[in-house]
């Protein structure tokens, strides 16, 4: 069977998919409200959160300039803190819409350091918010975001977390950590198909909004609210998606999050591990190696193109490159939403194979 084995979109259970199929429905009829109701709590649940939660069509990007523009003015400091893609991306949408975005880098395959974060909030008093990446797709690091966040409200400043890749798979308690926006979407861990963006809203985050002015209308989150009231949205939403969605939430409701959580713990370790017997030298620093995607230096003299196709060939397997920098350097390995020890067993095995045909001896 072929294997999308990327971070997103990943493969969807058979309930997912039949869920699909299913006529259109009035998106603002009692049917709609029921399951808009639904899915608004159980994602609620797995967010760990009492704060508004909003069902955005668009996907995970969508939710970051929808973060950024709720919360900012233009001229606002903030301070971009980017540990790869990712946190360069909400950075440059900030920039878009005019904020004065204050870069904290850290080089690639590292996690972002707290004590810098409290070292550039000291230095610069003027930045109101804070943008961190929980988890950094793009290199398969896991930040620490709890001490990172508590940095963040010694400050007292606004938290904007992207939470895309982490939200649904990894332990993220958005209310505990007081995470003010947190960031997911659809087709990373949720065992739904692209389409779908979540954010959640803090009461300090609504503070924010009361004075934030940049050009916003789509994604206003004041509209959201309002149609929220009465389960639905603003505009016509991806009912498709919506379909899917609800069904993946069923899903995941029932396996729990303690238990999707260690699910994620045992296939990340199970596919580094992998890396690791095949000779080969994940990116991330292992402290901090995300259990929803794995990085993986290429070996010498092997191309990323004659991995992938191999892989392909071989067993119908996907896996993908590097982005930005880290373009023709790495091969990813995704594993969250549906994906158990058995996939990730086959992805090394197949793995195992194809390098020894590309001659590659550790
Ligand atoms: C996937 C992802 C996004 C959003 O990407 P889209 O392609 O717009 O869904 C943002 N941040 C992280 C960390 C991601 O993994």
């Amino acid at each position: 069977m072929s294997q999308l084995r990327i971070p997103g979109p990943t493969p969807l259970p058979p309930q997912v998919l039949q869920s699909m199929s299913k006529q259109m429905i009035n998106h603002r009829g009692s049917e709609y409200h029921t399951m808009l109701r639904s899915i608004t709590e159980n994602l609620k649940t797995l967010y760990q959160t009492q704060n508004d939660l909003f069902v955005l069509t668009g996907s995970g990007t969508g939710g970051l300039e929808a973060a950024v523009v709720n919360m900012l003015s233009p001229g606002d400091a903030v301070l971009g803190v980017s540990i790869g893609v990712f946190g360069d991306r909400i950075a440059a949408i900030a920039r878009a819409f005019g904020a004065k975005v204050v870069p904290l880098n850290f080089e690639m395959g590292k996690a972002a350091d707290p004590e810098a974060v409290r070292k550039a909030l000291k230095a610069n008093p003027d930045i109101k918010a804070v943008m961190i990446t929980h988890n950094e797709t793009s290199t398969g690091i896991t930040n620490d975001l709890e001490a990172l966040s508590k940095v963040v409200r010694e400050f007292d400043k606004l938290l904007i977390a992207d939470c895309v890749s982490s939200l649904g798979s990894l332990k993220c308690p958005v209310d505990e950590w007081g995470l003010d926006v947190a960031i997911s979407g659809s087709q990373k861990g949720w065992m739904a198909p692209p389409g779908l963006a979540f954010v959640s809203v803090s009461k300090k985050g609504w503070e924010f909004y009361k004075n934030a002015k940049m050009a916003r209308f789509y994604w206003d989150f004041g509209s959201a609210k309002k149609y929220l009231e009465k389960d639905e949205n603003p505009w016509t939403p991806a009912v498709t998606s919506i379909y899917a969605l609800s069904a993946g939430l069923d899903i995941l409701m029932k396996e729990g999050l303690p238990n999707i959580v260690a699910r994620h713990a045992r296939v990340g370790k199970a596919c580094r591990e992998g890396i690791k017997s095949l000779g080969l030298k994940q990116v991330a620093d292992e402290k901090y190696a995300s259990n929803t995607v794995t990085a993986v230096w290429l070996p010498q003299g092997i191309e990323y193109k004659a991995i992938s196709k191999g892989m392909r060939d071989e067993k119908d397997i996907t896996i993908t490159g590097g982005q930005g920098a880290l373009d023709g350097k790495i091969f990813r390995i995704g594993h969250l939403g549906w994906v158990d020890e058995k996939d990730i067993k086959e992805c090394i095995d197949t793995l195992r194979i194809v390098l020894s045909k590309l001659g590659f001896k550790k």
